[in-house]
């Protein structure tokens, strides 16, 4: 297995602008230890608890991103460290994270994922709940979150007309709030691209990547 081949030349590819998220989830520390030996300091993980024991693991210095679905009963458990948390989709998640950020004397970055795909098993805001979320004086008065930005993941199709048009989709919604400064929102990030998508994700206009498969080999 190459891990750091793979992380670097997928590094040395991407645009300055654009982050790298390694999705190191079901992927032992050692695998992780490996990309964190070549400078990566950014891990993605989709299972809280997997990623705490991940994090009491390693070294200190790294960053890591709630990138699944999460339940909020175990928002506690990321609370001391988490960096981002790129899958947010109700204003009552992001309550409890306020609440939990606040515990630990915190702010909490996150990002509102929105419902970009065909299939509806996929998690998120549509256009609408969105601005709801925004415009709602519950939001406003959340003191220990801040909202840097989108996430988005497209239908999981061969089909690159159709990938290409939910991120533009995306895109669009991102460009009409970046303006839109607040305290607790100021959008910078656009995470959107996997493995399999993420070369038009950036065309598109992404600005984190969450790539997995490509760095770790096959889950
Ligand atoms: C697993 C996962 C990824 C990475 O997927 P790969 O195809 O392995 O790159 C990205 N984003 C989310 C939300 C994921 O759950």
């Amino acid at each position: 297995m190459a891990i750091k081949e793979n992380l670097l030349s997928i590094k040395n590819s991407l645009p300055e602008n654009v982050t790298l998220i390694a999705v190191s989830k079901t992927k032992p520390v050692a695998d992780l230890m490996e990309a964190y030996t070549v400078g990566q300091r950014i891990f993605g993980e989709n299972k809280i608890q997997e990623m705490t024991e991940k994090w009491e693991q390693m070294p200190k210095d790294i960053a890591w991103h709630m990138i699944g679905h999460i339940q909020s009963n175990k928002v506690k458990f990321m609370a001391p460290f988490v960096s981002l948390v790129h899958g947010v989709d109700s204003l009552k998640l992001l309550e409890e994270i306020n609440k939990q950020a606040l515990k630990n004397n915190r702010i909490i970055d996150c990002l509102l994922q929105i419902h970009i795909a065909e299939e509806d098993t996929k998690f998120g805001l549509n256009e609408l709940e969105l601005a709801d979320l925004l415009s709602s004086e519950t939001f406003k008065n959340l003191k220990n979150i801040k909202i840097v930005g989108l996430m988005g993941m497209a239908t999981f199709t061969e089909d690159q007309v159709q990938i290409k048009k939910e991120f533009q989709h995306l895109k669009s919604i991102f460009d009409r709030y970046k303006n839109l400064k607040s305290e607790i929102c100021d959008l910078k990030f656009l995470s959107m691209g996997m493995s399999g998508d993420y070369q038009l994700a950036i065309e598109c206009g992404s600005t984190m990547v969450r790539i997995g498969s490509s760095i770790f080999g096959n889950r």
